[in-house]
């Protein structure tokens, strides 16, 4: 119920910061003889440029604003929401230029006043800002360099902007609107300052050491990490932090990942890591000692903001390792309640901690169903992928009163989520870990 509160407020919030400069701008006298649509698209641009400015808030991590929802889903929200400033904020150009086509002048740069070349530039920018981000896959953009140039476009955009609104100063004339202009530029640096500097410094004076690397089944690394002369940190089971190592957290070079230990024993986090790409390939080699930096935890993928007489995980490949720490953690608190857990992996001799699943089962009231892409010759169990008939073959009679955790690769959980709506499984009591937030 709290999260419930604390997520209506923030949207309320996020609408009061969006709408006020507007409301505030168009208080008082305006500029005498301008039409409707030159008014409609000035606001516009007003609105966008105020939905841009609280992107920065949005990515900023502060734990009481992402806690209600999941950073995942600020995120989503973040992608989706650019998208319209960037709508808006078009529309405040095309607007005045179908109203009065000789503005279209402005375009041109060696003629036009800096204040309107400052406007086109930063459009120009957010467009770049938006392909880059919405097709960074297709384009093959690295991952550090897309994240580096997002931050260095999206700093450019805003502050081009506000120059292009104080530049022009229709409607900021009055002291008052000025001050709300500087106390938005203020807030907005804020956000972009307590990001790259004071959350860094925060975390440099809170290291961890890696205590061991061991190697799992599966192509996966479980990295152990003590807090190195403070508490460490405690978290739910299924939440993930990112983690930076072999640099300071003054980089950009962070990775997020589950934590795969049981919340009961935040002495000693571990994650497990499969080999993926640039940098979980290199993490075999780290040497206990190594120091390494944790900001979080994160997430609201987490049994323990979802009561239920029981659960059920569905998991394929690395997706195992927030289930698995709810799984350790609920033998370690001698939780009694059933559990069902549906497990997808490529090979029998592949399935990431497949031996403590077996001892977990002891522990437990859980059963373990495994799902092999190819099976090894003579399996008699599930083969193939979890479709709506398996799990239909599986899932207990109480079904529709048990909460369900799906965490793997993108394919399988937009399959699952349909299987399990083809169930009649509640869409409230389905949750997903996506493991690709950008
Ligand atoms: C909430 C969450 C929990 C995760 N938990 C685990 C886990 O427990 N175990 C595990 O093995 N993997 C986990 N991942 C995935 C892991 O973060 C990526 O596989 C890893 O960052 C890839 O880095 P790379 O340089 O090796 O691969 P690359 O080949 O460079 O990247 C592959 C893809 O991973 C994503 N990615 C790369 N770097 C980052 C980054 N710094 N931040 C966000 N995304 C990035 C991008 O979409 C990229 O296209 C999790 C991801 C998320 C979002």
């Amino acid at each position: 119920m709290r999260r419930i509160i604390y997520g209506v407020f923030w949207v309320g919030v996020y609408l009061i910061l969006i709408l006020t400069p507007l409301v505030v701008l168009l208080i008082g006298p305006t500029p005498p003889g301008r039409s409707f649509w030159r008014e409609l698209s000035v606001a516009l641009g007003f609105v966008g440029l105020a939905m841009l400015g609280i992107q920065f808030f949005l990515t900023a991590r502060v734990p009481g604003v992402t806690r209600p929802y999941g950073i995942d889903v600020i995120y989503h929200f973040h992608r989706q929401i650019s998208l319209i400033a960037f709508a808006f904020v078009l529309a405040h150009p095309l607007i005045l230029f179908i109203e009065s086509p000789e503005t279209l002048i402005l375009l041109n740069p060696l003629t036009a006043p800096a204040r309107a070349t400052a406007g086109v530039i930063a459009l120009l920018l957010l467009a770049i800002l938006i392909v880059a981000s919405v097709w960074r896959l297709r384009l093959r953009i690295n991952y550090e360099a897309w994240r580096l140039s997002h931050g260095i476009l999206a700093t450019a955009v805003v502050a081009l902007a506000v120059g292009h609104v104080v530049g022009v100063g229709y409607y900021v004339g009055e002291p008052y609107k000025r001050i709300l202009w500087i106390v938005l530029s203020v807030a907005w640096v804020s956000a972009l300052v307590y990001t790259r500097l004071v959350k860094p410094l925060l975390l440099i004076n809170r290291p961890y050491q890696v205590e061991e690397v061991t190697q799992e089944r599966g192509d996966t690394w479980t990295l152990a990490l003590r807090p190195e002369g403070h508490k460490g940190m405690t978290f739910r089971p299924g939440q993930f932090a990112w983690l930076t190592i072999w640099r300071t957290p003054f980089s950009i070079r962070e990775h997020p990942f589950s934590f795969s230990s049981s919340a009961m024993h935040p002495e000693r986090l571990e994650f497990s890591i499969k080999e993926l790409g640039d940098f979980t390939r290199t993490l075999k080699e780290v040497t206990p000692g190594t120091r390494a930096y944790l900001d979080g935890p994160y997430g609201v993928f987490t049994l323990d903001y979802y009561p239920a007489p029981g659960y059920v995980f569905i998991a394929g490949g690395v997706g195992i390792t927030p289930v698995v720490s709810m799984l350790r953690t609920a033998a370690d608190r001698r939780d009694a309640r059933p559990f069902l857990l549906i497990y997808g992996s490529p090979t029998w001799e592949g399935i990431t901690f497949r031996e403590e699943l077996e001892e977990l089962e002891g522990r437990l009231n859980l059963r373990v169903c495994h799902v092999l892409e190819q099976p090894p010759e003579g399996w008699t169990g599930e083969t193939g992928f979890v479709t709506a008939d398996l799990l239909a073959r599986h899932l207990p009679d109480e079904r529709l009163h048990y909460e369900y955790f799906i965490c793997g690769p993108e394919p399988m959980l937009n399959a699952v989520d349909r299987a399990l709506d083809q169930l009649g499984i509640p869409i409230e009591q389905t949750h997903a870990e996506r493991f690709n937030l950008v």
